[in-house]
This record gives structure tokens, C-alpha cells and sequence, in this order.
């Protein structure tokens, strides 16, 4: 792949992926080992992107955001936003690595450690494609911002600022990109080849507490109904049929695209799937796991409490559940959903927390065809497939008011690479690294 390492990519991508590993910005864990990793990032980013630094505007936005701005030749059409986060999830101490997490170890082309994948590889892509532009003195045909947040693990309001400062300034965003899918190997189980998913939109997270009271006393004469059984009624009220299981467009376009990839009677198949959206949403919901979450909003009871002794009736008893929202339904839907199928006045439910579904991008616009020729340049022959993700990203705050945000990075993850991601041996190839900057050079180029 002669393409792919072209003249203006600078060396040393793994040594630098490396700094940025060694430096442990674990937001969950801000508290104990202080801001100090954080702004030695931000320092680091400056000594590794001097060219970056002095063409692009950085701003800082509440502790941890940065947002970077690239003036293009045009500032009529709306911007590209390329977003990225440099916090990591913290390390369980009882794990074995083979390399220490945070020694960023660079052993026969790989660069391994916490974030390789998620997200500071990602994040690294996107500075060295801007770096080595700027080298050549490119100006890129729009404006350019990337944002990166420093607290996407945990929830944190960098990105949320970030877009709302933007939003404030009018500034409407044409097409923005950040984690999410990647270039993997089997997308379905039926599935042969690799695939470059890309997340047209997020799931919804909603988690409720379901509480029942009873009267206390002894257990030796119990009611029918004592406050655990109720919140067990409950629970098992909240099965998986829960919700209706519907096939959203990017799950047709899913299946279409891919069949177009599959030959034989699978492509057959998924052609036929493709064009049923019913027989999709039952299959896939019988299917369950993955399957099932794609086409449904999924209820996961999480936790259970209630009682103080073994031979005393609970008082209180209740339950958590996590609920994951199918694009096109409301969090207000779904809570009332649920009062529905509990069918119980006696047990609370209140909202903990919810954050609504993401819109659905389209994949039959000039964007969604902008990253498909980008990745023809740095992973010619593969796919661009659209999918939903079951996860959230810092994207969704621009999803509320840009239609075309897309969740990809432009790496190849193979699915023991993918289970690294927030586990053990989290790690990157080099040459996945250098395709990733190719990936970026392309799209900027091409805006
Ligand atoms: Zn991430």
C-alpha cells in the first residue's frame, strides 16, 4: 500500500502516540491524581503540533475542552467539526497487562496502553493529518475546528460547552465526526470481509428507580404482597418485549449496504432483510444481544435492594434499571411505557437520569459520500456502512442541532482489539496509525 505512507506524513506517530499514553488523564480518578495530567496533555499537544499551534486559534473551554480553529477559504458554508476525547477510563489494579497501561511500550509495531484505542489514537490521527497539511501550506476549503473534551468518560461538560459555544455563535456545523464505529473484521455474524462502520446516531440512556413501601413486622406472617415481591413483580414485568422492536432506516441501510459486500445466498439474504423492515425488527429481536439492541430500546434491571434481616418483612425494597432508547422513541414515552407495564400504583418510578436519542444522519447526502471517498483513498476496498451505536459520545450534544454528525475512526479494530477498549491490552498498530492520517489528510483535502 504505496498510498498510504505518502511523502508529507512525518515519522515517529508511535513515539508521539506514546507520550500521550504515558500521561494517565484518567477523568474518573480527577480527584486523586489532580489536573496535572490534563494540562501536561495540553502542553504536550502543543510541543508535538507546533505548526498546529501557530495557525490554528485554541480556546479552552470550561477545564477541559480545547477547540481548535482553522480558518478555511471559505467561511460562508458551515464548518467541519472533527472531535476526539484525551481522557481514558481508569485500570482495574487486579487486570494483568502485558505491558504496564500507562509505559505507552512500543514492541514490533504496536503501540500498546490505556487510550491507544479509545480515544487518544483516534485523537492523534486528527492532529498529525492537520500537521502534516500545514507543512505542505494547505488551507482547507471551509473552516475547520476540532474539539476535544477531557472529560467524555465520565459524563464531563467540555464538549457540551464546546457546542454550545459554537451554537451561540451561529455557528452550525456541516458535518462533524467523532469516535464511534471503526474499520472491523465480520460486522455480522453472517457477515464475511471487514467493514468501515459508521454511527448515524445514538441510542438514548435513561435509568429509573422503581421503590415499593410495605408495612414492616415480622416474616413469619407475611402479606401476599411484601415490598420485595412487588419490585420483583415489577422487574419481571419489565421483560425484553418490553418495547416493540422496530427497524430504523440505518439498519436497513445496514443490511443493504452489506449485502451489496456479501456474495451468495447471505448477500441474498440481507438484501431481502434489507427491504423488510417488519421481518428485520422480529428476527433481530429474537436473535437477541446485539442483535436485539439495534432494533429495540433495551431494559436492564442493575441493581436490587430492599430489607435489613433475614426474618423481617422490608419495609422498602427497590430496583435500578438502565434503559438504552431506540432512535425515534422519547425518553418521555419510555418512562410512561414503563409505568404502563409495571401496572402498579404502589411502586415508584423516578427518572434518575435521561438523555434523549440522537437524531438518525443521513447516508444519501454530500457528507456521508465526502467520508466514503476519504476512506477509498486511505482503505481502498472497504465499505462505508452505516450503523446505530448503542453507546454514548460526546458527539450527541452537535447532534441536537447538526443534522450530519458520524461516528467513525478511521482504525482498524479487530474484535479482540474492540474487547480492549475500557479492558486489558488495549493496543494500536502503527500501520493502522499511519492509514488513520491518511484517512483525515483525504477528507480535508477533499472538503
Ligand atoms: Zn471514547
Amino acid at each position: 500500500m504505496t498510498n498510504v505512507t505518502s511523502p508529507t506524513a512525518r515519522p515517529g506517530i508511535d513515539e508521539r502516540l506514546s507520550r500521550m499514553i504515558r500521561l494517565p488523564t484518567v477523568s474518573a480518578e480527577l480527584e486523586q491524581r489532580g489536573a496535572e495530567p490534563f494540562e501536561a496533555f495540553v502542553a504536550l499537544l502543543a510541543e508535538l503540533y507546533p505548526l498546529a499551534h501557530a495557525n490554528l486559534d485554541l480556546e479552552r473551554h470550561t477545564d477541559l475542552g480545547l477547540l481548535f480553529h482553522w480558518k478555511g477559504r471559505a467561511q460562508a458554508d458551515g464548518p467541519l467539526v472533527l472531535m476526539a476525547h484525551f481522557d481514558v477510563v481508569p485500570v482495574d489494579e487486579s487486570d494483568a497487562w502485558t505491558h504496564p497501561p500507562f509505559d505507552g511500550v512500543i514492541a514490533d509495531g504496536v503501540v500498546y496502553g490505556r487510550g491507544a484505542l479509545d480515544d487518544k489514537g483516534p485523537l492523534i490521527v486528527v492532529m498529525e493529518a492537520v500537521e502534516n497539511l500545514l507543512a505542505d501550506g494547505f488551507v482547507p476549503a471551509r473552516d475547520v475546528y476540532l474539539s476535544f473534551g477531557g472529560n467524555e468518560e465520565t459524563y464531563g461538560r467540555a464538549a457540551q460547552e464546546i457546542a454550545a459555544v459554537l451554537r451561540a455563535r451561529g455557528v452550525v456545523p456541516w458535518l462533524v465526526v467523532d469516535e464511534g464505529g471503526a474499520v472491523v473484521d465480520a460486522p455480522l455474524p453472517f457477515v464475511p470481509g471487514r467493514a468501515a462502520m459508521i454511527g448515524v446516531g445514538e441510542k438514548g440512556v435513561m435509568t429509573v428507580k422503581l421503590t415499593a413501601r410495605g408495612d414492616g413486622g415480622h416474616a413469619s406472617a407475611p402479606p401476599s404482597l411484601t415490598a420485595v415481591r412487588r419490585i420483583a413483580r415489577a422487574v419481571d414485568r419489565l421483560g425484553p418485549a418490553t418495547f416493540r422492536p422496530r427497524a430504523s432506516t440505518a439498519v436497513l441501510r445496514m443490511l443493504t449496504r452489506l449485502a451489496d459486500e456479501t456474495p451468495g445466498p447471505a448477500g441474498h439474504l440481507l438484501r431481502l432483510l434489507g427491504s423488510a423492515p417488519l421481518v428485520t425488527a422480529r428476527l433481530f429481536a429474537a436473535l437477541g444481544g446485539e442483535a436485539a439492541a439495534l432494533v429495540r430500546t433495551t431494559v436492564a434491571p442493575t441493581m436490587q435492594s430492599g430489607g435489613t434481616a433475614a426474618n423481617v418483612l422490608p419495609s422498602q425494597a427497590s430496583a435500578t434499571v438502565n434503559l438504552r432508547i431506540a432512535l425515534g422513541e422519547t425518553t418521555q414515552r419510555t418512562v410512561l411505557r414503563v409505568r404502563r407495564r409495571i401496572r402498579d400504583p404502589l411502586v415508584s418510578v423516578e427518572v434518575v437520569e435521561a438523555s434523549e436519542p440522537s437524531p438518525e444522519s443521513s447516508t444519501e447526502n454530500a457528507q456521508f459520500a465526502l467520508l466514503a471517498d476519504a476512506l477509498a483513498v486511505s482503505h481502498p476496498g472497504i465499505p462505508a456502512v452505516p450503523y446505530v451505536m448503542m453507546a454514548a459520545t460526546d458527539s450527541r450534544h452537535f447532534h441536537r442541532f447538526a443534522p450530519a454528525v458520524y461516528r467513525f475512526a478511521p482504525l482498524e479494530m479487530s474484535n479482540a482489539q474492540r474487547a480492549s477498549i475500557h479492558g486489558v491490552d488495549e493496543h494500536v498498530e502503527v500501520a493502522a496509525l499511519e492509514r488513520g492520517e491518511r484517512f483525515h489528510r483525504a477528507l480535508l483535502e477533499r472538503l
